[in-house]
């Protein structure tokens, strides 16, 4: 299970709180610390770990909650509440025109997140819709990734359009929708170049494509297991090519969960979707609700 040592102390916190009768101020603010304490270990950014605690702390010292007849769980529900806001409350969906028009994603991510699978994960999800998806293999520096897209787009029935390695991206790009446009496909999700680092030719073919393409939704894929340097990422593709959202990989093999809690504080963009295992049919909608719950359990 995803988060279990962020679950685990968390919890200890609040069966101290259960067990006590009255609280003071003092006890809040010491169950505060620990909260605190465990945040950080679970990898949440400094930032954003101080402002939950104020949010939290703000609304739980109060005469309102001292003087309830449960304040233990006074404080535990709005711990609850401030986590599921921390996450953006809403559940989003990625962004489809209407089938009669060609919808184009492009997803972005460092090598070895997780792009090709989420690709033909999502590609999956969507002809379940009902949708035609049709996946454009861009990244032209590995003739393996363009064989791999391959075999993940026959998995799910889904065609994937290539033209090998000689091709610029951006000129992929225009092909694959131009195909798409003749063979009945209204979605094309474009898999882009990845890199070991971010560098600035992998954020510039980003930038040109969009620039080229009408690109209605830019997605992100980060893996989970790499805390706050997901987070990092996530910060700079957002701001130098934009994002729209993200897909959180991996949370399968997460057990802190920071990124999970930071993504949406640090870009102020949503987690589209979560990934929880190898097999294409384990991509999961983000719902921040239950995502709270499985962490505060
Ligand atoms: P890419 O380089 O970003 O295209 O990454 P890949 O799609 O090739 O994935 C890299 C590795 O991560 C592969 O072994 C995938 O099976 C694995 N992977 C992708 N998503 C998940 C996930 O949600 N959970 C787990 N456990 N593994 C994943």
């Amino acid at each position: 299970m995803a988060f279990e040592s962020l679950s685990e102390k968390l919890q200890n916190v609040f069966k101290n709180l259960r067990s006590k009768g009255r609280l003071t101020e003092d006890d809040v603010k010491a169950a505060l610390k620990e909260v605190k304490m465990a945040l950080l270990e679970a990898d949440v950014s400094f930032k954003v770990v101080k402002e939950f605690i104020k949010a939290v702390q703000d609304r739980a010292v109060g005469q309102d909650v001292m003087s309830s007849l449960t304040p233990g769980q006074m404080v535990i529900k709005i711990v609850n509440e401030e986590m599921v806001r921390l996450m953006g409350s809403e559940t989003t969906e990625i962004k489809l025109k209407p089938s009669n028009e060609i919808t184009v994603i492009m997803m972005a991510g460092l090598q070895g997140a997780g792009k090709t699978t989420t690709i033909a994960k999502i590609a999956g999800k969507l002809k379940s819709k009902g949708r035609k998806p049709l996946l454009a293999a861009c990244d032209i520096y590995r003739p393996a990734a363009i064989q791999q897209l391959q075999i993940n787009g026959q998995k799910q029935g889904v065609e994937v359009f290539a033209m090998g390695t000689s091709h610029k991206p951006v000129n992929i790009v225009k092909a694959a929708v131009e195909h798409a446009g003749k063979n009945g496909f209204n979605v094309v999700i474009i898999d882009t170049a990845g890199r070991l680092h971010i560098d600035e030719d992998m954020m510039n073919e980003l930038i040109e494509i969009k620039e080229n393409v009408n690109v209605d939704q830019t997605i992100l894929v980060v893996d989970a297991m790499t805390g706050q340097d997901a987070v990092n990422v996530a910060g700079m593709f957002n701001d130098k090519v934009g994002i729209d959202g993200v897909v959180l990989t991996k949370l399968d093999g997460d057990t802190r969960g920071g990124a999970a809690l930071s993504i949406r504080a640090v870009t102020g963009k949503p987690i589209l979707y979560i990934g929880m295992g190898e097999k294409l049919s384990d991509l999961e909608q983000f719902y921040p609700d239950r995502m709270a719950s499985r962490i505060l359990g």
